[in-house]
């Protein structure tokens, strides 16, 4: 039987995929053929002569291996208003920020009718499989989505983070609606000209709907936690907005107290009902499911730099199932988890073979003089770590997008991929080399010293101390409440074992790297590093917090070390 919701056929959907990724080889061919005849006008494209041949010999033989920075001043053109087929066949008239948390300031990354269909194609697909698994009946979504500042380039085309151009689309509204995942929050919210007031009344909207609420969600599971932490904040005065049926007076905003209106009527029953069921939690724990009784999961991207915040979004999800989001970035679309049981931590994304063409760097046969050479979609290996590729109607050929995935298992023939971590490294002086995600095991580690002592790391970052010779390592960490001297010691002395890179151990062991130093923030430090990026027109919605902060990133830089309130050095070597 055919699975209908609203315009959308499930089984179709699932069809399609299993009928694509059964023929992936051969999609991809078709894919970049298309991609290739469709932009073989456009300037850049010229420029490497392809004179619009599409084969893959001539595509491989003929365009480089790009980063944004070689394509900055083709976007930067675009931006100023040039309307020449530059990057595209078809002129772009709106631009991506990109969230940019690592170099400091968002990147512009063109965005085109393309990328929205991959985008629905994205979200439509690992709808289908996760309905299957946990059916959502007609209801709403509580979704903790937000709207970066929009404004217009000099060239007058219009600029906001990609999911702020999504989430201003009919058609993204649309789909949202058939997929039954409908926010409850009014537009005048997620677009509300100040995020701290939008968080609150997208908190508001969520217990006003709170039977009807199906799953809690965002983009970044960062976001999830974020809203629940402030709603610890502003939980009784939620309930006094409930009780009276008028929004706090601090929301001074007339289109957002208008929206809200709309919604707000006198309810001391829920008002009673809500503060009882708060009241009787213990340190918050089942919040999520004790708030919207018919929640059915938690849903975002948990992975890579997520997963740090995910003890948090268990403890407030309590037994409700967290599922993890897709995989993409502004500049396109990769994968689709359309394994939604999986636990957060082994979640993968089955890449879909017709959004784009994708290549691999095989990252462990590549010394640091020659890099190994790309290999095809389907040429990948199961256990092979690979730097992703991308080239898609949006203007990004042969595109490193930054990251390390890892290839898990195949699916039909597209394989399924687990997120490492961005490719950068991170922390390094001499010989070292630490990750991402070697920071991320690292800061695990020494947290679970602290849970001892019952608080917890909110939020860290690191960043490499150079001002003395030898250089060492800066862990920064905000933590919930005080922890007393002797387990921040131990905690500092237990970051600085847990690099196990040889070449970090030996440079300690002989002192080619001084003693790695914790210095513990005042609380709050990442709220204030969060409103910086927003200031600069980033969106909660895809913000990251920088895992690394480097000379590029001064104003974040000043903000933590203008916030420290104790700083301790490992004894561990
Ligand atoms: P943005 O620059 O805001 O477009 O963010 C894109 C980046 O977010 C990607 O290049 C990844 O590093 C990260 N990202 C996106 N999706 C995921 C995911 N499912 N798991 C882990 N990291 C992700």
């Amino acid at each position: 039987m055919l699975e209908k919701m609203g315009t959308i056929n499930l089984d179709s959907v699932i069809e399609e995929f299993e009928a694509m990724t059964r023929d992936a080889g051969r999609v991809q061919k078709e894919t970049l053929k298309r991609i290739l005849r469709e932009n073989s006008n456009s300037e850049y494209l010229q420029s490497l002569g392809l004179a619009g041949r599409t084969d893959l010999e001539s595509f491989r033989a003929c365009v480089p291996i790009v980063t944004h920075k070689d394509l900055e001043h083709y976007i930067q053109r675009i931006a100023d208003g040039d309307s020449a087929p530059i990057l595209t066949g078809t002129p772009i008239n709106t631009i991506s920020l990109s969230s940019g948390t690592t170099q400091g300031k968002p990147k512009y990354v063109p965005f085109n009718d393309e990328l929205f269909d991959t985008t629905m194609q994205i979200y439509q697909t690992s709808f289908a499989f996760r309905n299957r698994e946990y059916p959502i009946e007609g209801g709403k979504a509580l979704q903790f989505i937000y709207s970066s500042k929009q404004f217009k380039t000099k060239g007058g085309l219009a600029a906001g983070t990609a999911t702020t151009n999504l989430f201003r689309s009919s058609q993204y509204k649309s789909t949202m609606k058939a997929m039954q995942s409908q926010c409850c929050s009014p537009d005048e919210v997620i677009f509300g000209p100040d995020f701290h007031h939008s968080l609150y009344c997208h908190l508001l909207c969520g217990l006003l709907y709170r039977d009807e609420v199906q799953f809690v969600s965002s983009t970044f599971a960062h976001s999830i936690v974020h809203a629940f932490r402030t709603f610890e904040q502003v939980w009784e005065e939620l309930c006094n907005d409930i009780r009276y049926g008028v929004l706090t007076s601090r929301i001074a905003a007339p289109c957002i107290r208008a929206a809200m209106s709309k919604l707000l009527k006198p309810d001391p029953a829920l008002a009673d009902l809500i503060h009882k069921k708060c009241s009787g939690l213990i340190n918050w724990y089942g919040l999520i499911p004790e708030l919207f009784p018919n929640a059915k999961y938690i849903y975002g991207i948990m992975t890579g730099s997520m997963e740090p915040y995910l003890k948090k979004l268990r403890h407030y999800g309590g037994e409700l199932p967290l599922l993890s989001a897709d995989y993409g970035a502004s500049e396109g679309w990769v994968g689709a988890n359309v394994n939604p049981k999986l636990s957060p931590k082994s979640a993968n994304f089955a890449v879909l073979p017709n959004i784009g063409y994708f290549e691999f760097i095989p990252l462990k046969e590549c010394t640091d003089m020659l890099e190994a050479k790309p290999v095809g979609l389907t040429e990948v290996k199961v256990g092979q770590e690979y730097e992703i590729l991308v080239t898609n109607s949006a203007g990004f050929y042969r595109y490193r997008l930054g990251d390390v995935v890892k290839v898990v298992s195949f699916h039909n023939s597209t394989p399924e991929l687990q997120f490492i971590c961005r490719r950068n490294l991170l922390l390094n002086i001499n010989i070292d080399k630490n990750t991402e995600k070697d920071l991320q095991l690292a800061v695990e580690a020494a947290a679970n010293l602290l849970a001892e002592d019952k608080r917890e790391v909110v939020d860290f970052t690191s960043h490499v101390d150079r001002s003395k010779e030898p250089g060492h390592y800066v862990i920064f960490w905000e933590i919930n409440g005080e922890a007393s001297d002797d387990t921040l010691q131990e905690c500092c002395n237990c970051l600085d074992r847990s690099f196990v890179d040889a070449g970090y151990v030996g440079s300690r062991k002989v002192n080619s790297i001084a003693p790695l130093e914790l210095r513990v923030l005042r609380g709050g430090t990442f709220q204030k590093i969060l409103d910086h990026y927003l200031g600069l027109g980033a969106a909660v919605s895809q913000f990251k917090t920088p895992r690394y902060v480097g000379p590029p990133n001064d104003a974040v830089l000043r903000i933590l070390c203008g916030n420290v309130i104790k700083s301790y050095f490992s004894s561990a070597f």
